[in-house]
């Protein structure tokens, strides 16, 4: 029972360095997030030593009556904050809950119509080498190629053309709000059912910030950690006639036994994204993305090739293109790096460059929100970002450098934490 730092000094000292880089940099990844401490707790807790096979009160291990308490809290919070008719709450991850979902919807070889990945899709939408694109017949849309928004015409035309078994509306990398009832529309022409991934924006939905995909969609999957920042993990909501479905693609379909562990830290989240608080800090969320979408549209800018796609934000993200700008993504990705902005760089629709250079970034907000951002720091991090991209290889990346460490000062991150 010896402590980690004794046991394991070396994976003591990671823990450590990364809670340190946390602390010292502003993390600014669409896709992260900082758990509460509530979360930590429950996720590192004895809860990981269950096996919990099966469903509450329905379980092929013995002792599971408190795990049972926690999954059941888990489905009952998940249920009343998104209205949701039947949840699942055991998927591992975003793409074990997606795996779970067509599995439950559709046989190999069926038909499904998703987001272009290069246009903001994601992986398991029907990916060339993920399960998607090799279990199924994988038909997609694309943005246009000027407003780079996702037109309902070009959704409708793929859709009678492919004529899939299922529609996939939801992203990766896209800065607008879906039309989920037009997207349901298109799936009743065909007699397609309709599956939301809403992995990125379901904090959003939870506080009642952007419209709601449940009323519309067969199924709607999700992952916990994005902005509803919670544990890493998946969940999916769905109709009371598919829940018998989706519950047996879950377990024993795709998944073993559940992370009781994560599930109750899942439970926890839920609980807090129901309060004010929660509602606040996806506000700040949204208002720091425009902030940033703002001043990235600045003359100064701009007039070194720097755009933003579509014009500005509904979410809490904003995409950078550079395919006019003298950075390329992989630059311009080092370069806030150097400067203390964690950011990731990510293919713009019709991108000119390979996957692993792009001509994109990818800037979101929900972490630093979680850190208490308000207005106005987002100012600040957006003029931050501003002379960065402005200025390129001749940015003065020791003043940003500076600008960054006060914000970090000025908002500690899990003060008196010890990992
Ligand atoms: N769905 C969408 C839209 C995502 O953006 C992601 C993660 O990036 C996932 C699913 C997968 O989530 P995970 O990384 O937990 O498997």
């Amino acid at each position: 029972n010896a402590p980690l730092a004794e046991l394991d000094p070396e994976i003591a000292a990671v823990l450590e360095g990364e809670l340190a880089r946390q602390r010292d940099t502003l993390e600014m990844i669409a896709s992260e997030n900082f758990v509460p401490r509530a979360v930590l707790q429950a996720q590192g807790s004895v809860l990981t030593n269950k096996y919990a096979e099966g469903y509450p009160g329905r379980r092929y291990y013995g002792g599971c009556e408190q795990v049972d308490i926690a999954e059941n809290l888990a489905i009952a919070r998940a249920q009343e904050l998104f209205g949701a008719e039947a949840v699942n709450v055991q998927p591992h991850s975003g793409a074990q809950a997606n795996a779970a979902v067509l599995h439950a919807l559709i046989n190999a070889g069926d038909k499904i119509l998703g987001l272009e990945l290069a246009h903001g899709g994601h992986l398991t939408h029907g990916m060339k080498i993920n399960f998607s694109g090799k279990l199924y017949d994988v038909g997609a849309y694309g943005v246009d190629p000027t407003s780079h928004r996702i037109e309902m015409d070009e959704v409708r035309k793929r859709t009678l053309e492919h004529r899939p078994d299922v529609i996939i509306a939801g992203w990766s990398a896209y800065p607008r709000q879906l039309d989920f009832a037009a997207f349901r529309e298109i799936a009743d022409e065909v007699g397609a059912k309709l599956w939301v991934d809403m992995a990125h924006f379901a904090g959003l939905v939870a506080a009642g910030l952007h419209p709601s995909p449940v009323p519309h969609a067969d199924v709607t999957s999700s992952t916990v950690h994005k902005t509803i920042g919670g544990p890493r993990s998946g969940f999916i909501l769905s109709k009371e006639e598919l829940a018998k479905k989706i519950n047996s693609a879950v377990f024993p379909g795709q998944q073993g036994g559940p992370l009781m562990h994560v599930i109750a830290a899942k439970a926890v989240a839920f609980k807090i994204a129901g309060t004010d608080a929660f509602k606040d800090r996806q506000e700040r969320t949204l208002r720091g993305a425009r902030i940033i979408a703002d001043r990235l549209s600045q003359p100064d800018v701009a007039s070194q090739g720097v755009s933003v796609l579509t014009g500005g934000t509904d979410v809490h993200l904003v995409l950078v293109d550079l395919r006019n700008s003298s950075l390329d993504g992989q630059q311009a990705e080092d370069l806030l790096h150097d400067a203390g902005i964690t950011v990731n760089r990510n293919a713009v629709p019709f991108d000119p460059r390979p996957p692993r250079v792009t001509s994109g970034l990818r800037i979101g907000t929900p972490a630093l929100a979680t850190r208490g951002f308000g207005d106005v720091e987002f100012t600040e991090v957006a003029d931050i970002i501003a002379a960065a991209l402005r200025d390129g290889a001749s940015a003065d990346v020791e003043a940003l450098a500076a600008r960054v460490a006060k914000l970090t000062a000025d908002f500690p991150l899990y003060s008196g934490l010890q990992q």
